[in-house]
Protein backbone atom coordinates (compact mmCIF):
# COMPACT_ATOMS: atom_id res chain seq x y z
CA UNK A 1 0.00 0.00 0.00
CA UNK A 2 1.39 3.50 -1.05
CA UNK A 3 1.68 6.47 1.83
CA UNK A 4 0.81 9.67 1.43
CA UNK A 5 2.19 10.46 4.90
CA UNK A 6 -0.32 13.79 4.77
CA UNK A 7 -3.08 12.46 4.49
CA UNK A 8 -5.94 10.60 6.68
CA UNK A 9 -9.05 9.05 5.61
CA UNK A 10 -11.50 10.10 7.94
CA UNK A 11 -14.52 7.72 7.69
CA UNK A 12 -17.42 9.13 9.16
CA UNK A 13 -19.71 6.08 10.83
CA UNK A 14 -22.18 7.80 13.08
CA UNK A 15 -22.56 8.80 16.42
CA UNK A 16 -22.49 12.15 18.94
CA UNK A 17 -20.10 13.91 17.26
CA UNK A 18 -21.34 14.40 13.77
CA UNK A 19 -25.35 14.77 15.10
CA UNK A 20 -27.49 17.32 14.93
CA UNK A 21 -30.53 18.11 17.18
CA UNK A 22 -33.44 16.87 15.51
CA UNK A 23 -37.12 17.89 15.23
CA UNK A 24 -37.78 16.45 19.13
CA UNK A 25 -34.79 18.18 20.13
CA UNK A 26 -33.12 14.52 20.39
CA UNK A 27 -29.50 14.18 18.72
CA UNK A 28 -29.77 12.17 15.69
CA UNK A 29 -27.25 11.62 12.91
CA UNK A 30 -27.58 13.86 9.91
CA UNK A 31 -25.70 13.07 6.62
CA UNK A 32 -23.49 15.52 5.02
CA UNK A 33 -23.18 17.69 8.80
CA UNK A 34 -19.40 16.46 9.69
CA UNK A 35 -18.13 17.09 6.32
CA UNK A 36 -19.38 20.43 6.54
CA UNK A 37 -18.39 21.36 10.01
CA UNK A 38 -14.69 19.79 9.34
CA UNK A 39 -14.51 22.52 5.88
CA UNK A 40 -15.22 24.98 8.65
CA UNK A 41 -12.94 23.98 11.21
CA UNK A 42 -10.04 26.48 11.21
CA UNK A 43 -7.95 23.77 13.46
CA UNK A 44 -7.92 21.32 10.77
CA UNK A 45 -6.87 24.05 7.74
CA UNK A 46 -3.37 24.38 10.45
CA UNK A 47 0.02 23.64 8.35
CA UNK A 48 0.11 21.15 11.07
CA UNK A 49 -2.65 18.91 10.11
CA UNK A 50 -2.83 16.19 7.99
CA UNK A 51 -5.32 16.72 4.64
CA UNK A 52 -8.26 15.03 5.48
CA UNK A 53 -10.40 13.41 2.87
CA UNK A 54 -14.27 12.69 4.32
CA UNK A 55 -15.77 9.22 3.43
CA UNK A 56 -19.60 9.26 4.91
CA UNK A 57 -21.70 5.45 5.63
CA UNK A 58 -25.05 5.47 4.43
CA UNK A 59 -26.61 4.80 6.42
CA UNK A 60 -25.03 6.79 9.43
CA UNK A 61 -26.49 5.54 12.81
CA UNK A 62 -26.56 6.07 16.39
CA UNK A 63 -23.59 3.42 17.54
CA UNK A 64 -26.88 1.76 19.96
CA UNK A 65 -28.30 0.90 16.56
CA UNK A 66 -25.07 -1.23 15.23
CA UNK A 67 -24.83 -4.70 14.15
CA UNK A 68 -21.93 -7.06 13.14
CA UNK A 69 -22.96 -6.29 9.17
CA UNK A 70 -21.94 -2.78 10.49
CA UNK A 71 -18.21 -3.63 11.74
CA UNK A 72 -17.72 -5.34 8.30
CA UNK A 73 -19.12 -2.68 6.29
CA UNK A 74 -16.33 -0.14 8.17
CA UNK A 75 -13.58 -2.77 8.34
CA UNK A 76 -14.24 -3.17 4.34
CA UNK A 77 -14.74 0.61 3.40
CA UNK A 78 -10.89 0.74 5.25
CA UNK A 79 -9.93 -1.99 3.32
CA UNK A 80 -10.65 0.06 0.20
CA UNK A 81 -10.26 3.64 0.69
CA UNK A 82 -7.14 3.38 3.21
CA UNK A 83 -4.56 3.27 0.16
CA UNK A 84 -2.43 6.57 -0.29
CA UNK A 85 -2.98 7.86 3.52
CA UNK A 86 -1.07 7.40 6.25
CA UNK A 87 -3.92 6.12 8.71
CA UNK A 88 -7.81 6.25 9.40
CA UNK A 89 -10.13 8.12 11.54
CA UNK A 90 -13.53 6.52 12.60
CA UNK A 91 -15.68 8.69 13.76
CA UNK A 92 -18.18 6.58 15.64
CA UNK A 93 -20.86 7.29 18.69
CA UNK A 94 -19.11 6.13 21.84
CA UNK A 95 -22.16 3.60 22.96
CA UNK A 96 -21.11 0.32 21.45
CA UNK A 97 -17.58 2.11 20.04
CA UNK A 98 -15.38 -0.34 21.83
CA UNK A 99 -17.43 -3.37 20.38
CA UNK A 100 -16.05 -1.87 16.88
CA UNK A 101 -12.88 -1.33 17.65
CA UNK A 102 -12.66 -5.09 18.86
CA UNK A 103 -13.90 -6.43 15.40
CA UNK A 104 -11.50 -4.12 13.31
CA UNK A 105 -8.71 -4.90 15.29
CA UNK A 106 -9.66 -9.11 14.75
CA UNK A 107 -11.09 -7.88 11.17
CA UNK A 108 -8.11 -6.31 9.36
CA UNK A 109 -4.99 -8.75 9.21
CA UNK A 110 -1.73 -7.07 8.05
CA UNK A 111 -2.42 -3.56 8.69
CA UNK A 112 0.72 -2.06 8.28
CA UNK A 113 -0.94 1.90 9.51
CA UNK A 114 -2.91 3.81 12.74
CA UNK A 115 -6.90 3.09 12.38
CA UNK A 116 -8.31 5.11 15.54
CA UNK A 117 -11.66 5.58 16.63
CA UNK A 118 -13.08 8.24 18.03
CA UNK A 119 -16.19 10.00 18.96
CA UNK A 120 -17.07 12.82 21.59
CA UNK A 121 -19.80 13.18 24.74
CA UNK A 122 -21.17 16.59 23.00
CA UNK A 123 -21.53 17.40 19.33
CA UNK A 124 -18.97 19.08 17.70
CA UNK A 125 -21.68 21.89 16.52
CA UNK A 126 -21.70 22.99 20.51
CA UNK A 127 -19.66 25.23 21.81
CA UNK A 128 -18.93 23.57 25.23
CA UNK A 129 -17.76 20.25 22.80
CA UNK A 130 -15.28 17.62 23.61
CA UNK A 131 -15.46 16.71 19.59
CA UNK A 132 -12.74 19.52 18.59
CA UNK A 133 -9.96 18.07 20.55
CA UNK A 134 -10.66 14.11 20.16
CA UNK A 135 -10.51 15.00 16.13
CA UNK A 136 -7.70 16.81 16.07
CA UNK A 137 -5.34 15.19 18.04
CA UNK A 138 -7.23 11.77 16.21
CA UNK A 139 -5.93 13.02 13.30
CA UNK A 140 -2.52 13.50 14.19
CA UNK A 141 -2.17 10.65 15.52
CA UNK A 142 -3.05 8.89 12.78
CA UNK A 143 0.11 10.00 10.85
CA UNK A 144 2.06 8.66 13.10
CA UNK A 145 4.46 5.42 11.93
CA UNK A 146 4.88 3.99 15.14
CA UNK A 147 1.49 2.85 15.17
CA UNK A 148 -0.27 0.01 13.19
CA UNK A 149 -3.21 -0.78 14.78
CA UNK A 150 -6.81 -0.44 15.75
CA UNK A 151 -6.85 1.91 18.92
CA UNK A 152 -9.28 4.34 20.53
CA UNK A 153 -8.92 7.98 21.11
CA UNK A 154 -10.59 10.54 23.48
CA UNK A 155 -9.83 12.80 25.95
CA UNK A 156 -5.65 12.34 26.25
CA UNK A 157 -5.87 8.72 26.22
CA UNK A 158 -4.59 6.68 22.76
CA UNK A 159 -5.64 2.99 24.07
CA UNK A 160 -5.68 -0.25 22.43
CA UNK A 161 -9.21 -0.64 20.67
CA UNK A 162 -9.44 -4.15 21.97
CA UNK A 163 -8.35 -3.35 25.14
CA UNK A 164 -10.93 -0.48 25.59
CA UNK A 165 -14.71 -0.31 27.25
CA UNK A 166 -17.11 2.77 28.08
CA UNK A 167 -16.82 3.75 31.62
CA UNK A 168 -18.75 6.53 31.97
CA UNK A 169 -22.07 7.63 30.17
CA UNK A 170 -21.59 11.66 30.35
CA UNK A 171 -17.88 12.67 31.30
CA UNK A 172 -15.29 13.68 28.21
CA UNK A 173 -13.25 10.39 29.47
CA UNK A 174 -15.63 8.25 28.70
CA UNK A 175 -13.23 5.24 28.25
CA UNK A 176 -10.95 2.78 30.15
CA UNK A 177 -7.98 0.22 29.08
CA UNK A 178 -8.28 -1.35 33.02
CA UNK A 179 -5.70 -4.27 32.06
CA UNK A 180 -3.06 -2.33 29.97
CA UNK A 181 -1.85 1.42 30.14
CA UNK A 182 -2.34 3.32 27.37
CA UNK A 183 -0.35 3.27 24.46
CA UNK A 184 0.23 6.85 24.39
CA UNK A 185 -1.08 9.82 26.45
CA UNK A 186 -1.65 12.62 24.86
CA UNK A 187 -1.19 15.99 27.26
CA UNK A 188 1.48 19.03 26.94
CA UNK A 189 4.01 16.37 25.58
CA UNK A 190 2.82 13.20 23.57
CA UNK A 191 4.20 10.40 25.56
CA UNK A 192 4.23 6.57 23.91
CA UNK A 193 4.25 3.72 25.87
CA UNK A 194 6.45 2.16 22.88
CA UNK A 195 6.97 -1.33 24.25
CA UNK A 196 3.64 -1.92 23.86
CA UNK A 197 2.86 -1.22 20.08
CA UNK A 198 1.68 -4.38 18.00
CA UNK A 199 4.40 -5.11 15.41
CA UNK A 200 3.41 -3.26 11.64
CA UNK A 201 1.59 -5.94 9.06
CA UNK A 202 2.87 -6.69 5.71
CA UNK A 203 0.24 -3.78 4.62
CA UNK A 204 -1.66 -6.03 2.23
CA UNK A 205 -4.76 -5.28 3.73
CA UNK A 206 -7.25 -7.95 4.06
CA UNK A 207 -10.69 -8.05 6.05
CA UNK A 208 -11.32 -11.67 7.95
CA UNK A 209 -14.91 -13.20 6.83
CA UNK A 210 -17.68 -12.26 9.49
CA UNK A 211 -20.90 -13.51 8.70
CA UNK A 212 -24.22 -13.22 10.94
CA UNK A 213 -22.87 -16.70 13.30
CA UNK A 214 -25.14 -16.82 16.77
CA UNK A 215 -22.91 -16.23 19.15
CA UNK A 216 -23.96 -14.03 22.43
CA UNK A 217 -23.13 -12.93 25.90
CA UNK A 218 -24.84 -14.00 29.69
CA UNK A 219 -24.26 -12.11 32.75
CA UNK A 220 -24.07 -14.67 35.71
CA UNK A 221 -26.52 -13.29 38.40
CA UNK A 222 -27.45 -14.61 41.87
CA UNK A 223 -29.97 -17.07 41.23
CA UNK A 224 -29.29 -18.00 37.67
CA UNK A 225 -30.27 -21.16 36.64
CA UNK A 226 -30.32 -24.47 34.22
CA UNK A 227 -33.51 -23.23 32.56
CA UNK A 228 -32.24 -19.94 31.54
CA UNK A 229 -28.84 -21.47 30.67
CA UNK A 230 -30.48 -24.00 28.00
CA UNK A 231 -32.59 -21.45 26.83
CA UNK A 232 -29.75 -18.99 25.98
CA UNK A 233 -27.46 -21.88 24.66
CA UNK A 234 -30.19 -23.22 22.88
CA UNK A 235 -29.49 -24.01 18.93
CA UNK A 236 -28.31 -22.94 16.79
CA UNK A 237 -25.92 -20.63 18.94
CA UNK A 238 -22.78 -21.21 18.35
CA UNK A 239 -20.70 -19.38 21.34
CA UNK A 240 -21.09 -17.76 24.42
CA UNK A 241 -19.51 -15.28 26.51
CA UNK A 242 -19.64 -16.01 29.84
CA UNK A 243 -19.57 -12.90 32.19
CA UNK A 244 -18.63 -14.87 35.74
CA UNK A 245 -18.08 -12.99 39.48
CA UNK A 246 -14.23 -11.94 40.09
CA UNK A 247 -11.41 -14.33 38.99
CA UNK A 248 -14.02 -16.66 36.84
CA UNK A 249 -16.23 -18.33 39.51
CA UNK A 250 -19.84 -19.25 39.26
CA UNK A 251 -22.75 -21.25 40.87
CA UNK A 252 -20.63 -24.38 40.76
CA UNK A 253 -22.86 -26.59 43.03
CA UNK A 254 -25.69 -25.86 40.99
CA UNK A 255 -25.81 -29.16 39.30
CA UNK A 256 -28.44 -28.45 36.48
CA UNK A 257 -26.66 -25.20 35.52
CA UNK A 258 -23.34 -27.08 35.40
CA UNK A 259 -25.15 -29.55 33.14
CA UNK A 260 -26.03 -27.35 30.87
CA UNK A 261 -22.81 -25.63 30.03
CA UNK A 262 -21.75 -29.45 29.51
CA UNK A 263 -24.15 -30.37 26.98
CA UNK A 264 -23.75 -27.27 25.44
CA UNK A 265 -19.77 -27.52 25.23
CA UNK A 266 -20.53 -31.24 24.04
CA UNK A 267 -22.43 -30.35 21.11
CA UNK A 268 -19.81 -27.88 20.09
CA UNK A 269 -20.79 -24.26 21.77
CA UNK A 270 -17.69 -22.56 22.60
CA UNK A 271 -18.24 -20.74 25.74
CA UNK A 272 -15.60 -18.23 27.05
CA UNK A 273 -15.46 -16.85 30.86
CA UNK A 274 -14.60 -13.41 31.30
CA UNK A 275 -14.54 -11.58 34.62
CA UNK A 276 -17.93 -9.00 35.45
CA UNK A 277 -14.99 -7.14 37.41
CA UNK A 278 -13.24 -4.11 35.23
CA UNK A 279 -9.99 -5.21 36.23
CA UNK A 280 -8.08 -8.37 36.31
CA UNK A 281 -9.22 -11.51 34.83
CA UNK A 282 -10.16 -15.21 35.32
CA UNK A 283 -8.38 -17.93 37.52
CA UNK A 284 -10.50 -20.78 37.52
CA UNK A 285 -7.97 -22.72 39.87
CA UNK A 286 -8.37 -20.15 42.81
CA UNK A 287 -11.93 -21.09 44.33
CA UNK A 288 -13.80 -25.09 44.22
CA UNK A 289 -16.47 -22.72 42.41
CA UNK A 290 -15.11 -22.59 39.00
CA UNK A 291 -14.07 -25.95 38.95
CA UNK A 292 -17.03 -27.28 38.02
CA UNK A 293 -17.17 -24.58 35.64
CA UNK A 294 -13.96 -25.71 33.61
CA UNK A 295 -14.75 -29.28 33.81
CA UNK A 296 -18.12 -28.43 31.57
CA UNK A 297 -15.32 -27.20 29.20
CA UNK A 298 -15.71 -23.34 29.91
CA UNK A 299 -12.24 -21.64 28.48
CA UNK A 300 -10.96 -19.09 30.71
CA UNK A 301 -10.74 -15.83 29.09
CA UNK A 302 -7.96 -14.44 30.79
CA UNK A 303 -8.09 -10.12 30.85
CA UNK A 304 -9.96 -10.16 28.02
CA UNK A 305 -12.84 -7.34 28.03
CA UNK A 306 -16.26 -8.75 27.12
CA UNK A 307 -16.31 -6.55 24.11
CA UNK A 308 -13.22 -8.16 22.81
CA UNK A 309 -14.16 -11.72 23.76
CA UNK A 310 -17.68 -11.58 22.14
CA UNK A 311 -15.90 -9.83 18.91
CA UNK A 312 -12.89 -12.15 18.68
CA UNK A 313 -15.64 -15.43 19.26
CA UNK A 314 -17.42 -13.94 16.13
CA UNK A 315 -14.35 -13.25 14.08
CA UNK A 316 -13.11 -17.32 14.76
CA UNK A 317 -16.66 -18.51 14.97
CA UNK A 318 -17.04 -17.11 11.09
CA UNK A 319 -14.06 -18.12 9.98
CA UNK A 320 -13.84 -21.76 11.66
CA UNK A 321 -17.02 -24.46 11.64
CA UNK A 322 -14.53 -26.90 13.41
CA UNK A 323 -15.47 -25.94 17.78
CA UNK A 324 -11.46 -26.94 18.13
CA UNK A 325 -10.30 -23.89 16.18
CA UNK A 326 -12.30 -21.67 17.79
CA UNK A 327 -11.31 -22.72 21.01
CA UNK A 328 -7.76 -22.72 19.92
CA UNK A 329 -8.24 -18.86 18.73
CA UNK A 330 -10.40 -17.74 21.77
CA UNK A 331 -7.18 -19.25 24.34
CA UNK A 332 -4.72 -17.00 22.12
CA UNK A 333 -3.84 -13.95 22.28
CA UNK A 334 -4.27 -12.91 18.43
CA UNK A 335 -3.84 -8.96 18.61
CA UNK A 336 -2.60 -7.96 21.99
CA UNK A 337 -6.21 -8.33 23.21
CA UNK A 338 -5.35 -10.52 26.24
CA UNK A 339 -1.90 -10.54 28.60
CA UNK A 340 0.01 -13.85 27.97
CA UNK A 341 2.01 -13.48 30.85
CA UNK A 342 -1.27 -12.22 32.91
CA UNK A 343 -3.41 -14.80 31.79
CA UNK A 344 -0.37 -17.70 32.49
CA UNK A 345 -1.01 -16.41 36.24
CA UNK A 346 -4.31 -15.97 36.11
CA UNK A 347 -4.45 -19.74 35.03
CA UNK A 348 -4.40 -21.76 31.74
CA UNK A 349 -4.89 -20.40 29.02
N1 LIG B 1 -25.74 7.28 21.41
C1 LIG B 1 -24.50 7.83 20.93
C2 LIG B 1 -23.85 6.79 20.03
O1 LIG B 1 -23.28 5.86 20.53
C3 LIG B 1 -23.60 8.21 22.06
C4 LIG B 1 -22.28 8.83 21.66
O2 LIG B 1 -21.89 8.92 20.52
O3 LIG B 1 -21.59 9.26 22.59
O4 LIG B 1 -23.93 6.90 18.83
Amino acid sequence: MTTDAKSVLLLHAGGTLGMLPGPDGRWAPSPGALARAVAEMPELHDAEMPQVTVVELDPLLDSAEMRPSDWRRIAETIRDRLGGHAGCVVVHGTDTLAYTASALSFLLEELDRPVIVTGSQIPLVRARTDARENLVAALQLATDPRLAEVATYLHGDLLRGNRATKVSATGFGAFASPNLPPLAEVGADLVWNRELLLPKGSGALRCAPLSSVPVVALRLFPGIDGTVVRRVLDRPVRGLVLETYGTGNGPGRDRDLIAALSEATERGVVVTAVTQCLRGGVDMERYASAGPLLDAGVLPGGDMTAEAALTKLLVLCSRHDDPGRVRAGMTADLRGERTVAAARAFGPA
